[in-house]
């Protein structure tokens, strides 16, 4: 079997290559996430091509709903399969089962996203959607966003939260970009701080991608700064209170904050 994973427009429908319209005739069925709203890509290239649908949901079956075909062309609901939704699951099949695999260069969200910004592009780490609880987006960020750029889809209900989190973690007047609904009418790419983007985006509306600019390195925790914060311990400070009573003992703020999130040996 034949599998060609194809790009399709994230906003304006002329964004959409002139290889990817042709593996779209070609093939023999088009599996994708929606039908209705691969018909409605479909109707406006002229195409007419039975479709099938391989959403989260059928994706586990495609073994079996893909059976007999010779030529199957797979579409997401917009950009890149395989970028956030269910192609990542196709490609891993294709390739167990030994099917010829071809993957179309074409639209996404993150690039065009990363590029607007404005922030540095020659490193970065594209984060997808971050797991929900705090503590594990907290653990995620951690592992990538020192010295990079980072790169993060988000929905529109769940875009305040994470910004408050985002400023829980770099601080509120880390550099981000906001790049909401890119490619279509309504399209802004938002620049400012963490603080700013929470004030401006105060009813979200759309799709976004958050680009947050690199995090300065954790800077060297002072050694004799450390009785100080293991005695501050003892009196019950944590979080906050410990990160407050290190700076009124002199200690610079991001340098308290580094000592006060610090791993002790008790909660490692
Ligand atoms: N496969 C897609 C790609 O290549 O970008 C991503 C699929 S993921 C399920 C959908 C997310 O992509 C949205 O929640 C949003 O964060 C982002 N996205 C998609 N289209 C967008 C657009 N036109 N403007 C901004 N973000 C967009």
């Amino acid at each position: 079997m034949r599998l060609v994973l194809v790009p399709t427009p994230i906003g304006n429908l002329e964004d959409i290559t002139l290889r990817a319209i042709r593996e779209l005739k070609e093939a023999e069925v088009v599996a994708c996430e929606d039908t209705r709203r691969t018909g409605v890509l479909l109707k406006h290239l002229g195409i007419s091509k039975p479709l099938l649908r391989l959403d989260q949901h059928t994706i586990g079956q495609a073994r079996k709903l893909l059976q007999g075909y010779g030529r199957v062309a797979y579409v997401t609901d917009a950009g890149t399969p395989g970028i956030s939704d269910p192609g990542a699951e196709l490609v891993a099949l294709a390739l167990q089962e030994g099917w010829q695999l071809e993957v179309l260069p074409g639209p996404t969200a993150l690039i065009p996203a990363l590029v607007a910004s404005g922030l540095p592009t020659a490193r970065f780490a594209f984060e997808g959607f971050l797991p929900q609880k705090r503590s594990e987006r907290e653990a995620r960020l951690k592992q990538v966003a020192e010295g990079r750029t980072v790169v993060l889809y988000e929905a529109p209900h769940r875009l305040r939260a994470t910004l408050e989190d985002l400023v829980q973690f770099y601080g509120p007047e880390h550099p981000v970009a906001v790049a909401r609904e890119l490619s279509k009418a309504h399209e802004e790419v938002w620049r400012g701080t963490l603080a700013g983007a929470l004030a401006h985006f105060q009813a979200p509306r759309g799709e976004f991608v958050l680009v947050l600019g690199p995090k300065a390195p954790t800077p060297q925790v002072p050694l004799e700064a450390e009785p100080l914060v293991g005695a501050l311990r003892k009196k019950g400070l944590e979080g906050k209170a410990l990160v407050r009573a290190l700076v009124e003992a002199g200690i610079p703020r991001n340098q308290a904050y580094a000592l006060a999130h610090q791993k002790t040996e008790a909660n490692r």
